[in-house]
């Protein structure tokens, strides 16, 4: 039976047939066919091809770059309130849970293998250099002129990978990252550098190819400051097999390289709205500007495709294609997590210089205007966001691209609306590829053909979405992302793996979905609540699945939790139109699993430590985890608390970081500990409480949660 609806439905899905209409959805039919008309994958591709020069590490001269070509595009495009917005980062300053990175910079960085001629060690072999490649520079380096032996320390990571090892003075071969080993190799056994061969993120292709050098981190607040170098699996092999064998070898490295005070820069631009009272609501598209060089699917195809978007609408508006709409749009390019949380935290500052010029042209004075955005009011402002992070993988790459949903702890409607212009896109794109014949095949001229076959799947995290989504900042996000990509993170995640159709496609998913939260009204969600609402039955029949690995006793407050959530996803339509969000009672009727929404003799009933309430603090705002710092980890270590249990347990379908993400979440001062259980098992897989009240009880240590009465 199970089968036989399955196969159903992947011949239903495989032919394009669905239920759901051909005509697009959500949008009038001429608005849908003016964005897929004026968007271009290959103005997007050729902005990539320039971001994907640069060496875009945080708060470097690469980034700034970027940022300059990103602002010159926005103005270029006749975009308004473009700024490059700066928030000083030093190490010591906090953004939130963000203690600021200071900037980081590298001028100069040669690793040499050096050969004995004459009495003298002279270089024979360049290994690496930072001005040709500058992925094999780890982010962090300090500056060195050192000439050392080579070592091999196998992973690095572990004092037995040093025993009957003298690494003191010398460079260390390590399979790890140089951020893993440095503490270790550096500080407690004095080497002097690391060569680090550390592989990708895992996939079905990791470590296949021998050439890929990944992009290295050191740790940024490590006292123990050193040097990296990246080097090649197949360089590496080389280097192990002759250390093996009892050869010598010595390097000689030249870095000029540092951490100094500077600032987080943020290009952001906008769209102004046309309502007078809602224009000052904001449906904001974000991304992140930052990586290594070339870095093109991650992420300057996220950067570039929002500028497409950006580009297309403002054009279709002024032009009068489509209708100014009733919000603010606002295009986002920060550094990733860290710059979002200092954008969402800080006082963004951006002085614009312009010119006065008299009649025939010469130059009268110039006018310096300071820009000051405030963090806390924009955060008010933004209704949600659109964020892409990887959004131009083609064959090459191997992505199946993701349209994801929120959290369970932020019910929300705005990745049903990304879905419904996902899905179109699929059946338009899929027509085309079998039949050479669509309405809206979505096929850039210098693109692919494939379709899209675009997923729709519960929350992961990893991107500035899970900032939008904290529970501090509260907005709803829609995250495109390709997954897999075996090339994230290396020398080899190049433009020419990225597929024009893949962008234009990815913009009109992204553009036609902020457009229609930017216009969203009463009159409208009769029509949305008919779109999406088949979507909820999808989600639902997920979770059916899902249920049968849940305990039986706490498979009612599972359903329970997922009823909850579906119940104020539509309900969260009011907050885009007041009077036109659907009753309660109206949609609970159509929930199967809502006869358990809150029914106490399904649920047991909370004792003990289940019956604890905790809030959650309005400062400091962010996720715990963030980008090169661990808030709870730092202050954990400093109150003396142990690390909590669940933050290693492996749920399934999710981890440590996924559960304490939204345990913190859902700590809202009304649900008790053991309705969090629920949640958090509903959401990620059963969990045992007293794991759940361990973790809570430590952030009322650290500060982050207080217990309520
Ligand atoms: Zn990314």
């Amino acid at each position: 039976m199970r089968r036989w609806v399955c196969t159903t439905v992947a011949i239903l899905a495989a032919s394009g047939m669905t239920a759901r209409a051909q005509k697009p959805p959500l949008l009038p039919e001429k608005d849908v066919a003016a964005l897929a008309n004026e968007l271009s994958g290959e103005t997007a591709k050729r902005n990539l091809e320039g971001l994907a020069r640069l060496h875009r590490q945080r708060g470097s001269q690469g980034f700034h770059a970027a940022a300059e070509l990103v602002a010159e595009r926005a103005r270029a495009y006749g975009l308004s309130d473009v700024a490059i917005l700066q928030f000083p980062a030093d190490g010591k300053i906090f953004y939130g849970t963000q203690r600021s990175r200071p900037a980081w910079d590298a001028e100069r960085g040669e690793l040499w293998e050096l050969r004995e001629h004459e009495g003298m060690r002279v270089p024979e072999h360049l290994l690496g250099s930072y001005e040709a490649e500058p992925v094999v520079l780890a982010e962090d380096s300090e500056s060195a002129d050192v000439t050392a032996a080579l070592v091999d320390v196998g992973n690095g990571t572990s004092e037995s990978d040093y025993s009957g090892k003298d690494v003191k003075g010398k460079i260390v071969l390590a399979a790890a990252q140089p951020g893993a080993v440095q503490d270790l190799a550096v500080g407690k056994f004095g080497a002097v550098g690391i060569l680090s061969y550390a592989q990708n993120q895992k996939t079905a292709w990791w470590g296949e190819d021998e050439n890929l050098i990944r992009w290295g981190h050191l740790e940024t607040f490590s006292p123990n400051k050193t040097f990296g170098f990246m080097v090649s699996l197949k360089m590496a092999r080389g280097l192990r097999e002759r250390l093996a064998k009892g050869e010598s070898i010595t390097l000689h490295a030249v870095v000029k390289a540092g951490q100094h005070p500077g600032y987080y820069e943020v290009v952001t631009a906008t769209i102004p709205g046309a309502d007078p009272k809602l224009k000052d609501e904001e449906i904001a598209f974000s991304c992140h500007l930052d990586h290594q060089r070339p870095g093109a699917n991650d992420n300057a195809s996220g950067c570039v495709t929002i500028l497409e978007a950006a580009r297309t609408l403002q054009k279709l508006i002024a032009n009068g294609a489509i209708a100014r709409p009733a919000r603010t749009i606002r295009f986002i390019w920060p550094p990733e997590i860290e710059g979002t949380l200092a954008l969402l935290n800080g006082n963004g500052r951006s002085s614009i210089t312009s010119a006065t010029k008299s009649d025939d042209g010469t130059l009268q004075s110039f006018h310096e205007k300071l820009i000051v955005v405030p963090g806390v009011e924009l955060a008010r402002r933004i209704k949600a966001a659109i964020h892409m992070d990887m959004v131009g993988g083609g064959l090459e790459t191997k992505a199946v691209f993701h349209v994801t949903r929120g959290p369970m702890s932020l019910p929300s409607f705005v990745h049903d609306v990304a879905w419904a212009f996902a899905e179109f896109a699929n059946e338009q794109s899929y027509k085309f590829a079998a039949t050479g014949k669509a309405e809206y095949p979505l096929v850039a001229p210098e693109g692919g053909k494939e379709p899209l076959r675009a997923e729709y799947l519960p929350y992961s995290m990893g991107s500035d979405h899970d900032v939008y989504q904290d529970s501090s900042f509260g907005i709803p996000s829609i995250y495109m992302n390709d997954w897999p990509d075996r090339y994230i993170h290396t020398n080899f995640d190049s433009a020419a793996n990225i597929d024009p159709t893949k962008l234009k496609r990815a913009a009109f998913i992204g553009a036609a979905s902020g457009y229609y939260l930017a216009i969203l009204n009463d009159e409208r969600v009769e029509q949305l609540t008919a779109t999406i609402w088949p979507y909820r039955i999808h989600r639902v029949a997920g979770s059916e699945e899902r249920d049968l690995q849940v305990p039986k006793e706490q498979r009612f407050a599972a359903d329970s939790a997922r009823a909850e959530y579906d119940l104020s996803a539509i309900e969260a339509i009011s907050g885009f139109a007041p009077s036109g969000a659907p009753e309660r009672e109206k949609r609970r009727s159509m929930i199967p699993l809502a006869k358990y929404a809150n029914d106490p003799a399904q649920t047991a009933k909370a004792s003990g430590d289940g019956v604890l309430k905790f809030a959650r603090k309005r400062e400091p705002k962010g996720p715990l985890a963030v980008f090169g710092y661990d808030y709870f980890g730092d202050h954990a270590k400093a109150a003396g608390i142990g690390t909590p249990k669940l933050l290693s347990y492996e749920g399934f379908w999710g981890a440590g970081e996924e559960y304490a993400y939204e345990v913190l979440n859902f700590a809202n001062g009304k649900r008790n500990a053991q309705e969090i259980r629920d949640a958090v098992s509903a959401e990620y897989g059963p969990v045992p409480l007293e794991f759940v009240v361990e973790y809570l009880k430590a952030l009322e240590k650290i500060g982050i949660v207080e217990q309520v009465k």
